[in-house]
This record gives structure tokens, C-alpha cells and sequence, in this order.
């Protein structure tokens, strides 16, 4: 297995001294379909599957990507199993199976997480605790979870078991507490399903204050066992400095940040807005977000536990004047309701936070019918080494003229239909970044005229009386990908 101190980004441990894959688990857990990549192809492809699905809409900008790939996830999980000898092991199940493939060490999961976790299985066999058996239902250890701050180095474990007897449970939690006195906090869960989700509903905090907490882009957050965290807090902070960035803030605006999980964009945005309303139904999300306001001294933000659907339409029916939402969904994106409920509620920017670039664009193009133009789109590698991609889109309205206004110089205010599509300056600037080919504004023009786009009478006229030579049939290919980028052929 590859070294852990290993810094480089190649992907050198491809297949070892003996040309066996270095992951023993590659091909088959399902997480890193990427390791046979070099980190920099891998990012190669993520940017060119948004490029594919999203070029049609807008700009696509440079992936986000990691300094350092390796052992980014802060929330790690193990299922607990017996070997042919009857010694528990732990792992993932197989992809696709109920196999269950034994992990000791994975590189993308953090370190500590994995010393614990094997610091349990060698307990487990010590204090004679039995491992559940899903087949027949029998034994009571089924998995383990473990939470990190990353910022504040405060762990969480969670022991799930089949039922609340936990035999010698205290004698258990003080031997691992000795073995890692960095565990900040130890909570049982009792998980008696029989599907496949790791924890049950109810907790028991074992040791500690039953909780973590975290910071992201400057404010502290609270993470609880059930809670949804992003498990790349680097990335998280990257993906949510970008959002806020694109959300455009002058501390006057009204915001809503919907599917709010616990209340993380919304808290961070809420220095720069006037007010802030964030909704999501998970409950114990809701009561997160509400300590997580009060732990930063937040006091211009209110949650809604709601369905983000029904409270869009509600807010849309009350004519509620919203300026900017942000939105981060789940993977299968957002309803139609939403959409509509949004559009008619008509916020000047939406800034979309995405975890599958496929419903992005799907919603995208409920969006624009709904009078929205898309604007930019920033991909971000929020899981390196697996297929998974996030994205965070700017959308504005384009009917308001106040956003327009102060991004669009003078020059280009009267604007015909057509070119209301997009500016000079826009047009080049796709093609310096897609095509790396530097175009005059007067090129521009002539590709336009060409192809019956009316130009303003009074438009470079200085350089056009310099008659300068016609455009390289490269440039010309270029300018017309632009053109057809933003629709204006
Ligand atoms: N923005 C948060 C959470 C995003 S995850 C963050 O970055 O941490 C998506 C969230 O949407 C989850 O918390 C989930 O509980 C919530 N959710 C899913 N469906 C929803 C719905 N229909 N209405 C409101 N919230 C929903």
C-alpha cells in the first residue's frame, strides 16, 4: 500500500514492485475509480464532463482542485464483520454486493479515523463482544463512525450496535479513550434496521458532549452524529467561499439559502447580507442550525424546517422580496415546484451549489425558461480520486437591469437583441480561456456582420477605417464557438 507521508500527486503507486494495483481494494470498493490516474487527468476529466454538460449554458471555469488529495475525508465509516476464523474485521461492502472487503488503511480517508477504528476491532475480540450477524439477526456490533473537526481536532465515535445492551460498555469506552485520548466524545447509536443505512434513530452520548464542532471559512459549526457535513472541509471551504463570492453581496440584500443542512452557507453569507432565512426539512438539522447562528453571534438569520418546495411557493405567493438565493440540493436535484417556485419569487441571482453536474444542468434549464440566464459555473474537486464532481453555478435575472448596470460598461449599454447575449468582453474572454486565442474587438465584429448580427453604427469605427486584414480562418472558428456559446447564432 502506498506510503501515507507520500505527498506527490502522481498516481506512482498505480501498481507496486510487483505490478499488482497498489490499493488492494482498486476495481472493487467502488470509491476510487480514478487511481489509475494522475491526479491532474483526473481533474482533466471532471472539468471536461462539466464542460460537456454545461458549455451549452455558460462559462466553464477552471476546476477547484486540491493541493494535497490524500486522506481528505473527515467522516469515516466501517461495517463490522467475521473472518473465517471468527475474529471480527471491518470494511466496506463490495459495490453492487453484500461482500464484505476488508480496509485497514484507506488513502483517502483520514488517519486517525482508521488507527481508531483498528484500535475497536482488536477491542472488540478482547472484551468478547459479538459481532452482529445480519443473516440471522443474532450479536450486537454492526458499525463503527467516526466524525473529525478538521479545524479544531475534535473527534467523534460512534458505536452502532443492534440493540442498547452493551455489555462492559464503560470499561469498552474508557479502554479506547486510553488507547486515543484525542476522542473528544463517544455516542452509541442502536441501529436494529435491516437495510443497508448505518445509523439508527436513537443516540446515547457515552462519553463527552455527544457532539464536534468545526470551522469553516471563519465560523464554528456543530456537527452531531446524524448531521449532513460535507466530509472535504478543505474543499467545503473552498466550494463555499466561491458561492458566497458569486452571490455578490453588499450587506443590503435579502438571502435565502435553501436545502440549508446546517445552516453552514447561510451563516457564512450572513456577515454580508442584510438578512438571512435558510430552510431544510431534516430536523435535527434545523436545531443545529440554530446553535450554530447562536455559537457565531449570528443575529439577522432565521430557519424554516420545511419542505424547500412548499416554502418557495409560499414565499412567491407572498410576494416576499428575496434578492439572492443560494441553493445546495441533493444529487437528485431540486423539484419542479422548487423551480417554479423560484422563478416566480424572481430573486436578482441564484447561486446553485451542486453535487451532480447532471441535475445542475437539468435545473439549469428549468431556470432559464424560467427567465434566468446562467452565467459562470465553477467546478470543484470535493472527492479527488472517485468519479464525483461539484459545481457551483451563477445565475442572474435577466430581465433586472440593476445587475447589469454595474457590470457592463457604457459602451455597451444600447445593445441590440442579439448582442444583449453577451458583451465584447465576454466573448473574448471565452475564447482566450477555451481556445487560448487572443481576438480583437473588431474580429468580433466582423464574424457578427457576417453572420447578420446588426452592429452599432458608431462601433470601433476608428479601427474599422484602419481596414485591417480579415480574420485567420482560426480565429474566425473560434469566434463563431463563442457566438454559439452564448446563443447568438
Ligand atoms: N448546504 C448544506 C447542506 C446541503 S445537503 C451544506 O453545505 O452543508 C442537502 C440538504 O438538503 C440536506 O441537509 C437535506 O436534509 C436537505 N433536503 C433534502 N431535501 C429537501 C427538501 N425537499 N426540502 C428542504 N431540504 C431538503
Amino acid at each position: 500500500m502506498r506510503n501515507a507521508t507520500e505527498k506527490s500527486t502522481d498516481a506512482l503507486w498505480k501498481k507496486d514492485e510487483k505490478g499488482k494495483p497498489a490499493c488492494p481494494l482498486f476495481g472493487k470498493c467502488g470509491g476510487c475509480r480514478y487511481l489509475d490516474l494522475t491526479y491532474e487527468q483526473q481533474l482533466a476529466k471532471k472539468q471536461k464532463l462539466v464542460r460537456r454538460l454545461m458549455e451549452k449554458h455558460c462559462r466553464v471555469k477552471p476546476i477547484l482542485g486540491m493541493k494535497d488529495p490524500w486522506r481528505y475525508r473527515h467522516k469515516v465509516q466501517a461495517v463490522f464483520g467475521l473472518d473465517r476464523k471468527k475474529n471480527p474485521v471491518s470494511g466496506v461492502y463490495e459495490e453492487k454486493s453484500h461482500r464484505l472487503l476488508l480496509v485497514e488503511s484507506c488513502l483517502i480517508e483520514d488517519q486517525k479515523a482508521d488507527e481508531i477504528i483498528g484500535t475497536i476491532r482488536q477491542m472488540l475480540r478482547s472484551f468478547k463482544i459479538r459481532i452482529y450477524d445480519e443473516d440471522t439477526g443474532y450479536g450486537l456490533f454492526r458499525y463503527v463512525m467516526i466524525r473529525k473537526g478538521r479545524f479544531t481536532g475534535e473527534i467523534m465515535v460512534i458505536l452502532v450496535t443492534a440493540s442498547p445492551m452493551f455489555p462492559s460498555r464503560k470499561n469498552f469506552v474508557n479502554a479506547l479513550l486510553k488507547a486515543h485520548p484525542e476522542i473528544t466524545t463517544v455516542v452509541q447509536n442502536i441501529n436494529d434496521r435491516t437495510d443497508s443505512m448505518v445509523l439508527g434513530e436513537r443516540f446515547q452520548t457515552l462519553y463527552g458532549k455527544g457532539y464536534i464542532m468545526d470551522e469553516l471559512c471563519g465560523c464554528r459549526f456543530k456537527i452531531s452524529p446524524a448531521s449532513f457535513y460535507q466530509v472535504n472541509p478543505v474543499q467545503a471551504a473552498a466550494l463555499y467561499k466561491k458561492a458566497v463570492e458569486l452571490a455578490g453581496l453588499t450587506g443590503r440584500e435579502t438571502v435565502v439559502d435553501a436545502y440549508c443542512g446546517t445552516g453552514t452557507i447561510g451563516i457564512i453569507a450572513s456577515g454580508k447580507a442584510g438578512r438571512v432565512i435558510g430552510v431544510e426539512s431534516n430536523p435535527e438539522a434545523v436545531r443545529d442550525c440554530v446553535s450554530n447562528a447562536k455559537a457565531n453571534g449570528v443575529k439577522n438569520i432565521r430557519f424554516y424546517r420545511d419542505d424547500a418546495g412548499r416554502f418557495f411557493k409560499a414565499l412567491a405567493e407572498e410576494k416576499s422580496s428575496v434578492d439572492v438565493v443560494l441553493m445546495d440540493p441533493p444529487r437528485a436535484g431540486s423539484s419542479r415546484e422548487f423551480l417554479e417556485a423560484l422563478g416566480a419569487l424572481g430573486p436578482k441571482r441564484i447561486v446553485y451549489v451542486s453535487c451532480n453536474p447532471e441535475t445542475l444542468e437539468r435545473d439549469v434549464t428549468v431556470l432559464e425558461k424560467e427567465g434566468y440566464r446562467a452565467e459562470e459555473v465553477w467546478p470543484v474537486d470535493m472527492f479527488p480520486w472517485t468519479a464525483g464532481v461539484e459545481a457551483v453555478c451563477l445565475l442572474s435575472k435577466l430581465k433586472s437591469t440593476q445587475h447589469f448596470s454595474v457590470e457592463i460598461a457604457l459602451d455597451e449599454v444600447d445593445i441590440t437583441a442579439a448582442e444583449s447575449k453577451a458583451t465584447y468582453e465576454e466573448i473574448k474572454k471565452y475564447i482566450l480561456e477555451k481556445h487560448g486565442l487572443k481576438v480583437s474587438s473588431l474580429y468580433v465584429a466582423q464574424v457578427k456582420r457576417k453572420h447578420g448580427i446588426v452592429e452599432r453604427s458608431n462601433y470601433n469605427t476608428g479601427e474599422e477605417k484602419a481596414k485591417v486584414s480579415n480574420v485567420t480562418p482560426e480565429k474566425e472558428r473560434a469566434i463563431e464557438d463563442a457566438l454559439k456559446h452564448f446563443k447568438m447564432i
